[in-house]
Protein backbone atom coordinates (compact mmCIF):
# COMPACT_ATOMS: atom_id res chain seq x y z
CA UNK A 1 0.00 0.00 0.00
CA UNK A 2 1.39 3.76 -0.90
CA UNK A 3 0.70 4.71 2.88
CA UNK A 4 2.94 1.60 4.50
CA UNK A 5 5.66 2.01 2.03
CA UNK A 6 5.69 5.74 2.25
CA UNK A 7 5.58 5.39 6.04
CA UNK A 8 8.50 2.75 6.09
CA UNK A 9 10.53 5.08 3.58
CA UNK A 10 9.71 7.70 6.35
CA UNK A 11 11.03 5.60 9.31
CA UNK A 12 14.46 5.07 7.56
CA UNK A 13 14.82 8.70 5.65
CA UNK A 14 13.04 11.74 6.78
CA UNK A 15 14.46 12.92 10.19
CA UNK A 16 11.88 14.54 12.30
CA UNK A 17 13.74 15.69 15.75
CA UNK A 18 11.00 15.38 18.02
CA UNK A 19 9.68 11.96 16.94
CA UNK A 20 12.72 10.22 15.10
CA UNK A 21 15.37 10.68 18.28
CA UNK A 22 13.66 9.12 20.35
CA UNK A 23 13.79 6.24 18.46
CA UNK A 24 12.46 3.65 16.03
CA UNK A 25 9.98 2.47 18.11
CA UNK A 26 8.36 5.58 17.52
CA UNK A 27 4.75 5.29 15.46
CA UNK A 28 4.63 5.85 12.18
CA UNK A 29 4.05 9.23 10.32
CA UNK A 30 0.92 10.10 9.25
CA UNK A 31 0.14 11.06 5.54
CA UNK A 32 -2.11 13.42 3.87
CA UNK A 33 -2.67 13.54 0.33
CA UNK A 34 -5.33 16.55 -0.04
CA UNK A 35 -6.70 19.28 1.30
CA UNK A 36 -9.67 21.64 0.71
CA UNK A 37 -11.09 24.58 2.84
CA UNK A 38 -10.76 23.12 6.57
CA UNK A 39 -10.28 19.52 5.38
CA UNK A 40 -7.67 17.33 4.89
CA UNK A 41 -7.51 13.93 3.15
CA UNK A 42 -5.25 11.06 4.87
CA UNK A 43 -3.86 8.42 2.60
CA UNK A 44 -6.78 6.19 3.59
CA UNK A 45 -9.06 8.78 1.32
CA UNK A 46 -10.60 9.75 5.05
CA UNK A 47 -11.46 13.12 5.34
CA UNK A 48 -11.02 14.95 8.63
CA UNK A 49 -11.63 18.64 10.09
CA UNK A 50 -8.24 20.46 10.42
CA UNK A 51 -8.76 21.55 14.08
CA UNK A 52 -5.30 22.76 14.01
CA UNK A 53 -4.79 24.69 10.67
CA UNK A 54 -1.37 22.74 10.06
CA UNK A 55 0.54 23.69 12.76
CA UNK A 56 -1.50 26.93 13.49
CA UNK A 57 -0.77 28.22 9.61
CA UNK A 58 -3.12 27.54 6.98
CA UNK A 59 -5.48 30.42 8.34
CA UNK A 60 -7.16 31.33 5.25
CA UNK A 61 -7.50 27.58 4.51
CA UNK A 62 -6.28 25.13 1.72
CA UNK A 63 -6.74 25.13 -2.20
CA UNK A 64 -7.52 28.61 -2.59
CA UNK A 65 -6.97 28.74 -6.67
CA UNK A 66 -6.70 32.61 -6.05
CA UNK A 67 -3.34 32.21 -4.39
CA UNK A 68 -1.45 28.95 -6.10
CA UNK A 69 -2.16 31.55 -9.53
CA UNK A 70 -0.05 34.39 -7.58
CA UNK A 71 2.57 31.58 -7.32
CA UNK A 72 2.60 30.28 -10.46
CA UNK A 73 2.40 34.06 -12.18
CA UNK A 74 5.17 34.67 -9.95
CA UNK A 75 7.12 32.02 -10.80
CA UNK A 76 6.58 32.81 -14.68
CA UNK A 77 7.58 35.94 -14.64
CA UNK A 78 10.57 36.36 -11.78
CA UNK A 79 11.14 33.30 -9.48
CA UNK A 80 14.19 34.58 -8.00
CA UNK A 81 15.52 38.04 -7.27
CA UNK A 82 17.90 38.40 -3.99
CA UNK A 83 16.38 40.57 -1.12
CA UNK A 84 19.94 40.08 0.89
CA UNK A 85 21.69 42.90 -1.04
CA UNK A 86 19.88 46.06 -2.97
CA UNK A 87 18.07 44.03 -5.85
CA UNK A 88 14.55 44.33 -5.56
CA UNK A 89 11.32 42.88 -6.98
CA UNK A 90 7.97 44.76 -7.10
CA UNK A 91 6.52 41.82 -5.18
CA UNK A 92 7.80 42.09 -1.05
CA UNK A 93 8.23 45.94 -1.86
CA UNK A 94 4.43 45.91 -2.37
CA UNK A 95 3.87 43.46 0.39
CA UNK A 96 6.23 45.31 2.95
CA UNK A 97 4.51 48.81 1.76
CA UNK A 98 1.03 46.97 2.60
CA UNK A 99 2.10 44.92 6.15
CA UNK A 100 3.80 48.58 7.21
CA UNK A 101 0.25 50.39 6.30
CA UNK A 102 -1.61 47.82 8.42
CA UNK A 103 0.52 47.23 11.29
CA UNK A 104 0.21 48.76 14.77
CA UNK A 105 2.05 52.42 15.78
CA UNK A 106 5.11 52.90 13.81
CA UNK A 107 6.17 49.76 12.76
CA UNK A 108 7.06 51.01 9.68
CA UNK A 109 10.37 49.11 8.80
CA UNK A 110 9.97 44.88 7.41
CA UNK A 111 12.45 42.21 7.36
CA UNK A 112 11.67 38.87 5.33
CA UNK A 113 12.73 35.71 6.82
CA UNK A 114 11.84 32.31 5.99
CA UNK A 115 9.67 31.56 8.81
CA UNK A 116 9.20 32.10 12.96
CA UNK A 117 12.10 30.84 14.09
CA UNK A 118 14.81 33.16 11.68
CA UNK A 119 12.35 35.86 11.98
CA UNK A 120 13.40 35.83 15.33
CA UNK A 121 16.52 35.11 15.60
CA UNK A 122 17.43 38.27 13.42
CA UNK A 123 15.13 39.90 16.22
CA UNK A 124 18.07 39.31 18.80
CA UNK A 125 20.80 40.35 16.01
CA UNK A 126 18.81 43.64 15.49
CA UNK A 127 18.27 44.28 19.01
CA UNK A 128 22.43 43.70 19.54
CA UNK A 129 22.76 45.80 16.59
CA UNK A 130 20.58 48.60 18.56
CA UNK A 131 21.88 48.80 21.73
CA UNK A 132 25.71 48.93 20.36
CA UNK A 133 24.25 52.31 17.94
CA UNK A 134 22.90 53.22 20.68
CA UNK A 135 26.49 52.89 22.71
CA UNK A 136 25.31 50.31 25.10
CA UNK A 137 26.76 46.86 23.53
CA UNK A 138 26.74 45.82 27.05
CA UNK A 139 23.35 45.27 26.84
CA UNK A 140 23.46 41.64 25.75
CA UNK A 141 20.80 39.59 28.19
CA UNK A 142 17.41 39.08 26.81
CA UNK A 143 14.48 37.78 29.07
CA UNK A 144 11.42 36.06 27.89
CA UNK A 145 8.30 33.99 29.65
CA UNK A 146 7.88 30.57 30.88
CA UNK A 147 6.24 28.18 28.46
CA UNK A 148 6.78 30.24 25.69
CA UNK A 149 7.93 29.48 22.48
CA UNK A 150 9.90 31.13 19.94
CA UNK A 151 11.33 29.01 17.95
CA UNK A 152 13.72 26.50 16.94
CA UNK A 153 16.59 27.58 15.82
CA UNK A 154 19.77 27.92 18.22
CA UNK A 155 19.32 31.75 19.62
CA UNK A 156 15.51 31.42 19.11
CA UNK A 157 15.60 27.68 21.66
CA UNK A 158 17.32 30.00 23.90
CA UNK A 159 14.43 32.24 24.41
CA UNK A 160 12.30 29.36 23.95
CA UNK A 161 11.26 28.16 27.83
CA UNK A 162 9.67 24.87 27.14
CA UNK A 163 11.38 21.50 28.36
CA UNK A 164 12.68 19.51 25.89
CA UNK A 165 14.53 22.59 23.64
CA UNK A 166 17.98 22.99 25.16
CA UNK A 167 17.98 21.03 28.15
CA UNK A 168 20.49 18.73 28.96
CA UNK A 169 22.58 19.27 25.47
CA UNK A 170 25.20 21.87 27.12
CA UNK A 171 24.13 24.81 25.00
CA UNK A 172 25.11 27.60 26.31
CA UNK A 173 22.29 30.00 27.13
CA UNK A 174 23.69 32.20 30.20
CA UNK A 175 22.12 35.52 28.40
CA UNK A 176 18.95 33.98 28.94
CA UNK A 177 16.53 34.67 31.96
CA UNK A 178 12.95 34.21 32.44
CA UNK A 179 10.30 35.07 34.19
CA UNK A 180 7.54 33.11 35.10
CA UNK A 181 4.32 32.80 32.92
CA UNK A 182 1.17 34.17 34.11
CA UNK A 183 -0.48 30.82 33.23
CA UNK A 184 -4.01 31.94 34.96
CA UNK A 185 -5.56 28.80 35.39
CA UNK A 186 -3.08 27.04 37.75
CA UNK A 187 -1.76 30.48 38.98
CA UNK A 188 -2.12 30.49 42.66
CA UNK A 189 -3.12 34.32 42.63
CA UNK A 190 -6.56 34.38 41.59
CA UNK A 191 -7.30 38.13 40.62
CA UNK A 192 -6.51 39.75 37.05
CA UNK A 193 -4.94 42.75 38.69
CA UNK A 194 -2.93 40.09 41.00
CA UNK A 195 -1.44 38.71 38.78
CA UNK A 196 -0.40 41.72 36.38
CA UNK A 197 1.13 43.10 39.46
CA UNK A 198 2.92 40.11 40.73
CA UNK A 199 4.52 39.55 36.30
CA UNK A 200 5.52 43.50 36.45
CA UNK A 201 7.24 43.16 40.02
CA UNK A 202 8.95 39.68 38.92
CA UNK A 203 9.84 41.62 35.83
CA UNK A 204 11.66 44.75 37.14
CA UNK A 205 12.88 42.35 39.94
CA UNK A 206 14.55 40.40 37.18
CA UNK A 207 16.31 43.23 35.44
CA UNK A 208 17.82 44.38 38.62
CA UNK A 209 19.05 41.38 39.28
CA UNK A 210 20.58 40.55 36.03
CA UNK A 211 22.00 44.47 36.01
CA UNK A 212 19.14 47.04 34.21
CA UNK A 213 22.29 48.37 32.17
CA UNK A 214 22.20 44.93 30.88
CA UNK A 215 18.91 43.97 29.89
CA UNK A 216 18.45 44.20 25.88
CA UNK A 217 14.83 43.46 25.28
CA UNK A 218 12.10 41.29 26.68
CA UNK A 219 10.35 39.02 24.35
CA UNK A 220 6.62 37.47 24.77
CA UNK A 221 3.84 36.34 23.22
CA UNK A 222 0.71 38.23 23.12
CA UNK A 223 -1.16 34.43 23.89
CA UNK A 224 1.74 31.75 24.30
CA UNK A 225 0.87 29.18 21.94
CA UNK A 226 2.75 25.93 22.13
CA UNK A 227 2.80 26.64 26.10
CA UNK A 228 -0.86 25.16 26.19
CA UNK A 229 -2.73 28.40 24.64
CA UNK A 230 -2.15 30.68 27.46
CA UNK A 231 -4.28 33.46 27.82
CA UNK A 232 -3.29 36.26 29.49
CA UNK A 233 -5.54 38.64 32.10
CA UNK A 234 -6.63 41.56 29.68
CA UNK A 235 -3.93 44.15 30.38
CA UNK A 236 -0.78 41.91 31.09
CA UNK A 237 0.32 42.70 28.10
CA UNK A 238 0.01 46.44 27.88
CA UNK A 239 1.57 46.36 31.57
CA UNK A 240 4.50 44.30 30.71
CA UNK A 241 5.35 46.78 27.64
CA UNK A 242 4.80 49.73 29.74
CA UNK A 243 6.92 48.38 32.48
CA UNK A 244 9.67 47.66 29.41
CA UNK A 245 9.24 51.37 28.51
CA UNK A 246 9.69 52.51 31.98
CA UNK A 247 12.75 50.48 32.18
CA UNK A 248 14.49 51.76 28.90
CA UNK A 249 14.29 47.86 27.31
CA UNK A 250 13.00 46.97 24.39
CA UNK A 251 9.38 45.08 23.82
CA UNK A 252 9.52 42.45 21.60
CA UNK A 253 6.14 40.83 20.65
CA UNK A 254 6.13 37.46 19.13
CA UNK A 255 3.39 37.19 17.25
CA UNK A 256 3.91 34.26 14.57
CA UNK A 257 0.90 32.32 15.99
CA UNK A 258 -1.49 35.16 17.20
CA UNK A 259 -0.86 37.31 13.59
CA UNK A 260 -2.87 37.40 10.74
CA UNK A 261 -6.08 37.26 11.73
CA UNK A 262 -6.06 34.20 14.63
CA UNK A 263 -7.19 36.11 17.46
CA UNK A 264 -9.61 38.22 16.00
CA UNK A 265 -8.04 41.24 14.28
CA UNK A 266 -5.30 41.01 12.00
CA UNK A 267 -2.25 41.78 15.10
CA UNK A 268 -3.52 40.58 18.19
CA UNK A 269 -1.40 44.09 19.72
CA UNK A 270 -3.67 45.94 18.04
CA UNK A 271 -6.45 44.63 20.80
CA UNK A 272 -3.94 44.72 23.52
CA UNK A 273 -3.41 48.41 22.59
CA UNK A 274 0.24 48.16 22.42
CA UNK A 275 3.12 49.36 19.73
CA UNK A 276 5.87 47.04 20.60
CA UNK A 277 9.10 48.42 19.54
CA UNK A 278 9.57 45.19 16.85
CA UNK A 279 6.99 42.29 16.49
CA UNK A 280 7.58 38.74 14.49
CA UNK A 281 5.40 37.26 12.41
CA UNK A 282 5.37 34.23 10.17
CA UNK A 283 2.40 31.32 9.32
CA UNK A 284 -0.43 33.12 8.49
CA UNK A 285 1.29 35.51 6.26
CA UNK A 286 1.73 33.07 3.68
CA UNK A 287 -1.25 30.62 5.49
CA UNK A 288 1.45 27.88 5.28
CA UNK A 289 1.69 27.94 1.04
CA UNK A 290 5.23 28.72 0.97
CA UNK A 291 7.64 29.60 3.86
CA UNK A 292 8.11 33.22 5.02
CA UNK A 293 8.32 35.21 7.90
CA UNK A 294 8.32 38.89 8.24
CA UNK A 295 10.36 41.38 11.54
CA UNK A 296 8.76 44.54 11.92
CA UNK A 297 10.65 47.04 13.32
CA UNK A 298 9.58 50.58 14.46
CA UNK A 299 11.11 53.66 13.50
CA UNK A 300 13.04 54.53 16.48
CA UNK A 301 14.83 50.48 16.01
CA UNK A 302 15.55 51.19 12.57
CA UNK A 303 16.68 54.70 12.53
CA UNK A 304 18.90 53.76 15.52
CA UNK A 305 20.27 50.89 13.56
CA UNK A 306 20.81 52.87 10.34
CA UNK A 307 21.98 55.40 11.72
CA UNK A 308 24.65 54.02 14.48
CA UNK A 309 25.53 50.95 12.54
CA UNK A 310 25.78 52.47 8.99
CA UNK A 311 29.67 52.61 9.18
CA UNK A 312 29.70 49.28 9.53
CA UNK A 313 28.76 46.37 7.65
CA UNK A 314 25.20 44.92 8.92
CA UNK A 315 25.88 40.93 7.87
CA UNK A 316 22.18 39.66 8.08
CA UNK A 317 20.47 38.10 5.62
CA UNK A 318 19.48 34.63 3.96
CA UNK A 319 19.41 33.56 0.15
CA UNK A 320 15.73 33.56 -0.04
CA UNK A 321 15.12 36.71 2.24
CA UNK A 322 12.16 38.58 0.51
CA UNK A 323 11.45 35.55 -2.31
CA UNK A 324 9.81 36.94 -4.46
CA UNK A 325 6.91 33.88 -4.45
CA UNK A 326 6.59 33.96 -1.31
CA UNK A 327 5.72 37.63 -0.87
CA UNK A 328 3.32 37.28 -4.28
CA UNK A 329 1.01 34.39 -2.22
CA UNK A 330 1.30 36.92 1.31
CA UNK A 331 -0.33 39.35 -0.89
CA UNK A 332 -2.93 37.39 -2.29
CA UNK A 333 -3.43 35.57 0.89
CA UNK A 334 -3.79 39.33 2.43
CA UNK A 335 -6.87 40.46 -0.12
CA UNK A 336 -8.67 37.07 1.51
CA UNK A 337 -8.27 38.00 5.02
CA UNK A 338 -9.60 41.26 4.03
CA UNK A 339 -12.13 39.69 1.44
CA UNK A 340 -14.42 38.50 3.85
CA UNK A 341 -12.03 35.42 5.82
CA UNK A 342 -10.93 37.51 8.97
CA UNK A 343 -14.46 38.94 9.00
CA UNK A 344 -15.92 34.76 8.86
CA UNK A 345 -12.95 34.07 11.59
CA UNK A 346 -14.33 36.15 13.89
CA UNK A 347 -17.60 35.00 13.76
CA UNK A 348 -16.24 31.53 13.53
CA UNK A 349 -14.19 31.87 17.37
CA UNK A 350 -16.68 33.03 18.83
CA UNK A 351 -18.96 29.89 17.68
CA UNK A 352 -15.96 27.97 18.76
CA UNK A 353 -15.32 29.61 22.14
CA UNK A 354 -19.24 29.39 22.77
CA UNK A 355 -18.92 25.33 21.22
CA UNK A 356 -16.08 24.31 24.08
CA UNK A 357 -17.63 26.25 27.10
CA UNK A 358 -20.42 23.90 26.35
CA UNK A 359 -17.75 21.60 27.16
CA UNK A 360 -17.14 23.09 30.65
CA UNK A 361 -19.31 20.56 32.30
CA UNK A 362 -17.43 17.48 30.90
CA UNK A 363 -16.18 15.81 33.66
CA UNK A 364 -12.98 15.67 32.12
CA UNK A 365 -12.84 19.34 31.43
CA UNK A 366 -10.95 21.31 33.76
CA UNK A 367 -10.55 24.67 31.83
CA UNK A 368 -11.56 26.29 28.69
CA UNK A 369 -9.83 29.16 27.29
CA UNK A 370 -8.88 31.34 24.11
CA UNK A 371 -9.50 34.16 21.98
CA UNK A 372 -10.66 34.13 18.14
CA UNK A 373 -9.87 31.05 16.33
CA UNK A 374 -7.00 30.21 19.23
CA UNK A 375 -8.33 28.08 22.34
CA UNK A 376 -7.87 25.27 24.14
CA UNK A 377 -9.21 22.99 26.79
CA UNK A 378 -7.28 21.80 29.78
CA UNK A 379 -7.84 18.14 30.77
CA UNK A 380 -8.20 17.02 34.73
CA UNK A 381 -9.68 14.09 36.55
CA UNK A 382 -10.35 16.22 39.47
CA UNK A 383 -11.33 19.01 38.46
CA UNK A 384 -11.00 21.25 42.14
CA UNK A 385 -7.96 19.97 42.89
CA UNK A 386 -6.96 20.29 39.11
CA UNK A 387 -4.81 17.09 38.94
CA UNK A 388 -3.90 16.53 35.67
CA UNK A 389 -4.14 13.63 33.31
CA UNK A 390 -1.79 10.84 34.14
CA UNK A 391 0.80 10.30 31.97
CA UNK A 392 -0.36 6.77 31.45
CA UNK A 393 -2.94 8.19 29.09
CA UNK A 394 -0.57 9.70 26.91
CA UNK A 395 -2.54 12.93 26.06
CA UNK A 396 -0.11 14.09 23.48
CA UNK A 397 -0.34 10.80 21.38
CA UNK A 398 -3.70 8.78 22.67
CA UNK A 399 -5.76 10.99 22.48
CA UNK A 400 -4.61 12.80 19.35
CA UNK A 401 -5.06 9.01 18.08
CA UNK A 402 -8.19 9.41 19.11
CA UNK A 403 -9.33 12.75 17.90
CA UNK A 404 -8.06 11.51 14.33
CA UNK A 405 -10.41 8.43 14.46
CA UNK A 406 -13.06 10.43 15.09
CA UNK A 407 -12.44 12.65 11.98
CA UNK A 408 -10.41 15.68 13.80
CA UNK A 409 -7.06 17.13 13.38
CA UNK A 410 -5.74 18.67 16.90
CA UNK A 411 -3.25 19.53 18.64
CA UNK A 412 -2.42 17.50 21.55
CA UNK A 413 -0.15 18.71 24.19
CA UNK A 414 1.71 16.39 26.76
CA UNK A 415 0.29 18.09 29.67
CA UNK A 416 -3.64 17.27 28.44
CA UNK A 417 -4.09 19.88 26.83
CA UNK A 418 -6.35 19.69 23.68
CA UNK A 419 -5.54 22.99 20.80
CA UNK A 420 -7.21 24.37 18.53
CA UNK A 421 -6.52 26.86 15.46
CA UNK A 422 -8.70 26.29 12.85
CA UNK A 423 -8.25 27.88 9.42
CA UNK A 424 -10.25 31.24 9.23
CA UNK A 425 -12.52 30.24 6.57
CA UNK A 426 -14.42 27.66 8.53
CA UNK A 427 -18.29 27.00 7.93
CA UNK A 428 -20.19 27.33 11.19
CA UNK A 429 -21.11 23.63 11.01
CA UNK A 430 -17.41 22.52 10.96
CA UNK A 431 -17.18 24.61 13.99
CA UNK A 432 -19.51 22.47 15.41
CA UNK A 433 -18.28 19.06 13.82
CA UNK A 434 -15.01 19.86 15.84
CA UNK A 435 -16.96 20.80 18.99
CA UNK A 436 -19.38 17.11 18.79
CA UNK A 437 -15.79 15.33 17.81
CA UNK A 438 -14.15 16.73 20.44
CA UNK A 439 -16.83 15.38 23.15
CA UNK A 440 -16.91 12.31 21.62
CA UNK A 441 -13.00 11.87 22.22
CA UNK A 442 -13.83 12.94 25.52
CA UNK A 443 -16.10 10.59 26.05
CA UNK A 444 -14.58 7.76 25.29
CA UNK A 445 -11.42 9.00 27.32
CA UNK A 446 -13.75 8.88 30.68
CA UNK A 447 -15.24 5.41 29.49
CA UNK A 448 -11.36 4.30 28.51
CA UNK A 449 -8.51 6.30 29.78
N1 LIG B 1 7.42 31.97 17.57
C1 LIG B 1 6.24 31.45 17.92
C2 LIG B 1 5.36 32.19 18.88
C3 LIG B 1 5.83 30.22 17.40
O1 LIG B 1 4.67 29.68 17.76
C4 LIG B 1 6.67 29.56 16.47
C5 LIG B 1 6.29 28.23 15.84
N2 LIG B 1 5.27 27.52 16.39
C6 LIG B 1 7.89 30.15 16.14
C7 LIG B 1 8.24 31.36 16.70
C8 LIG B 1 8.82 29.49 15.17
O2 LIG B 1 8.29 29.54 13.90
P1 LIG B 1 8.77 28.51 12.77
O3 LIG B 1 8.34 27.16 13.20
O4 LIG B 1 8.08 29.01 11.53
O5 LIG B 1 10.23 28.61 12.66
Amino acid sequence: MLSNSLVELDRRHLVHPVSSFRGHEARGVRILTGAKGATVTDAESRELIDGFAGLWCVNAGYGHESVVEAAAEQMRQLPYATGYFDLGAEAPIKLAAELAERAPGDLNHIYFSLGGSDAVDSTIRFVRYYWYSKGQPERDQFISVEQGYHGSTTMGAGLTALPGFHEGFGVPYSWQHKISSHYTYRNPLKTDAEIIAASVAELKAKVEAIGPEKVAAFYVEPIQGSGGVLVPPKGWVKAMRDACKEMGILFIADEVITGFGRTGPLFCCEEEDIVPDLMTTAKGLTSGYVPMGAVFMSDHVYETIAEGAGAKAVGHGFTYSAHPVSAAVALEVLKLYEGGLLENGRKAGARLMEGLQGLSDHPLVGDVRGRGMLAAIELVTDKDKKTPLPASVQPATRLFDRAWEQGLVIRSFAQGIFGYAPPLCCTMEEIDQIVDRTRKVLDLTLEDP
